[in-house]
């Protein structure tokens, strides 16, 4: 499942797990900021590994990738403003517009079959909405297309508008680094990428930006007020710092998981299995439509349902019971011979039903 491969744990982080399960586990030696807390070492992860794994001078951690997008349009914009977003964008990029109150202008993807972005596309919206701040998904969770997020940086800069990259596919599964690409902000998903339990978070910003995201209450001078004056803390904290060394080894493979995943691509293909979103692809996240199990499906007992018991059965996990038009995978987390052993279970589902 597309959502969960990235979330699996580390052994450290389930050790981690079980030590820091109990309610205020993190919280003994906490002097009123959790992020300058020295033991554990949230200090240390918050403050620095953090905004050199991101590419970014300062880094806070959040509940969840949609908690720092709205952190961030809620400290940049006022209700009644514009924002410009991808028309790829997640669900929750909305949500969060709207518990702000904005304007949403969608900068169009291209349609079926590809859904390609092409930031040029911003240039007359920005004219036309003066808008507060741009966000780019990359990848977006439909399709996993990366679009050109160096060329939209570009755009920002000369246009001085804020950038917002929401990286909830990208941050902990490949490298992206927030300067290299020109953008003010980088979200991160814990849960979805950076192997840990979650729901959690990681934002990072460009130093001009701390002021006003990361501005402190009146009246409690050490809290933020954007994160309602404390941020993640326990198993999901605890487990993002454990799994943290390994996430930030497993992005310098990245190379070969764009490998595995365009070998898989090809072989659905060849079974007639046809991926949507950029071709050739370029992240393993995989949205195929499959017109052949569907026409199964109208011919035998069980409809819809034949594909999911038939993969169950053999080990494969993961389709919703009764889909068979199309389906999202992630190659991840699988192997090749994982993945291989996927390609034949497909063959031999189709050429018992043909
Ligand atoms: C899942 C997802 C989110 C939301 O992530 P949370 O960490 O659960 O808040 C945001 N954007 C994209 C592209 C996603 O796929």
């Amino acid at each position: 499942m597309p959502l969960q491969t990235g979330g699996i744990l580390t052994d450290t982080a389930k050790e981690a797990l079980i030590e820091f399960g109990d309610g205020y586990s993190v919280c003994d030696f906490c002097l009123g900021s959790v992020c300058d807390m020295t033991k554990p070492p949230v200090r240390e992860f918050a403050r620095e590994l953090l905004p050199e794994f991101l590419g970014c001078e300062v880094a806070t951690l959040t509940y969840g990738a949609r908690d720092g997008i709205f952190m961030v349009m809620h400290s940049l914009t006022q209700p009644g403003d514009s924002i410009i977003v991808d028309e790829n964008r997640h669900y929750t990029t909305i949500v969060a517009a709207e518990r702000v109150g904005l304007n949403v202008t969608e900068a169009p993807h291209s349609g079926y079959p590809e859904f390609r972005i092409d930031v040029n596309d911003y240039m007359p919206l920005i004219e036309k909405h003066n808008p507060k701040l741009i966000l780019l998904t990359y990848p977006d969770g439909n399709h996993g297309n990366l679009t050109d997020a160096v060329r939209l940086g570009e755009i920002a800069q000369e246009n001085g508008i804020p950038y917002v990259l929401n990286g909830a596919y990208a941050v902990g599964r490949m490298p992206v680094k927030m300067n290299d690409l020109g953008a003010d902000f980088i979200i991160g998903s814990g849960h979805k990428s950076m192997a840990s339990a979650g729901p959690c978070g990681v934002l990072g910003m460009k130093k001009k930006w701390k002021e006003i995201v990361l501005r402190k209450s009146k009246v409690y001078s050490n809290k933020e007020i954007e994160l309602l004056g404390c941020t993640l803390r326990g198993v999901p904290l605890i487990t993002l710092m454990a799994s943290f060394p390994h996430v930030k080894e497993r992005i310098n493979h990245w190379d070969k998981q764009v490998v595995k995943a365009q070998w898989f691509s090809s072989e659905l293909q060849k079974l007639g299995f046809k991926q949507l979103g950029e071709i050739p692809h370029r992240h393993d996240l995989l949205h195929f439509e499959t017109p052949t199990l569907y026409d199964i499906s109208k011919h035998v007992r069980e409809r819809g349902y034949f594909l999911y018991e038939e993969l169950k059965d053999r080990g494969i996990w993961g389709p919703q019971p009764g889909m068979t038009k199309a389906f999202k995978v992630s190659t991840f987390a699988a192997d090749k011979d994982q993945l291989g052993f996927v390609v034949d279970s497909f063959k031999a589902i189709l050429s018992k039903y043909s």
